[in-house]
């Protein structure tokens, strides 16, 4: 299977790009934040703290989550229940940064995305699929763009699904979880040596998906 990794900060534009560009290449589009978010969720939904290690890891043996792909779009199943709405709301990424810091919740995840992976020629969007969990990746992309670049798209999309949020808020948090992201111990949000960097700040959605199907086109035969 061909797989393509994903990886950048939040709101770089990966689940844009990598959906369209995969939705052209009849590739699988696999948004693993929603794992994490799925986890936030099932925590926030349980009253726990989300930062607190001895609440969040017991209840990791009760949970049953499964991905499922209808009309190409990605569905997350909690325990049979479809959370695909719950796990956008902004209290839902705060929760997922705080449990994909833990060591044990990224195991927890660990062989559902090696499966999914091994099963389709797929686009994984995540922070360490290049780094961690695909390391034989055929292609590893890393999308960045500027924290305010990133703030104005999210906020934009937010207001746009009709969630009431503040700007400042937005930036303040996507800053927050850009920090939490890159110095946290296990598998922090850094590109993979081998991977190409694609900076978004001033490229249309078009410009950037055009060029990730430049790179995938250009994946050598012999590593298919
Ligand atoms: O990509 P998304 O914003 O949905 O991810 C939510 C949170 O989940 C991120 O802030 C990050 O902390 C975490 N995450 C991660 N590893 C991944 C995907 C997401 O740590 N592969």
């Amino acid at each position: 299977m061909i797989n393509i990794a994903i990886d950048g900060p939040s709101g770089a534009g990966k689940s844009s790009a990598a959906k369209l560009a995969a939705a052209r290449l009849g590739y699988v589009y696999v948004d693993t934040g929603a794992l994490y978010r799925a986890i936030g969720v099932a925590a926030l939904r349980r009253g726990l703290t989300t930062t607190d290690k001895e609440q969040v890891l017991p209840i990791l043996p009760e949970l049953d989550i499964q991905l499922t792909f209808i009309d190409g779009e990605q569905h997350v199943i909690l325990n049979g229940e479809d959370v695909s709405k719950e796990i956008r709301l902004p209290e839902a990424s705060m929760a997922a940064s705080d449990v994909s810091a833990m060591a044990e919740v990224r195991e927890y995840l660990l062989d559902l995305q090696h499966k999914i992976a091994a099963e389709n020629n797929c686009f994984m969007d995540g922070r360490d699929i290049g780094t961690v969990i695909l390391p034989h990746a055929q292609l590893k992309i890393f999308l960045t763009a500027s924290a305010e670049i990133r703030a104005r798209r999210r906020y934009d999309e937010l207001i746009g699904r009709g969630t009431p949020v503040e700007y400042e808020t937005v930036l303040q948090d996507i800053i927050q979880r850009d920090y939490n992201d890159s110095h946290r111990e296990v598998a922090p949000l850094k590109p993979a040596e081998d991977s190409v960097i694609l900076d978004s700040s001033y490229l249309t959605l078009e410009e950037v998906v055009a060029k990730v199907v430049e790179l995938v086109e250009a994946i050598p035969e012999e590593k298919k």
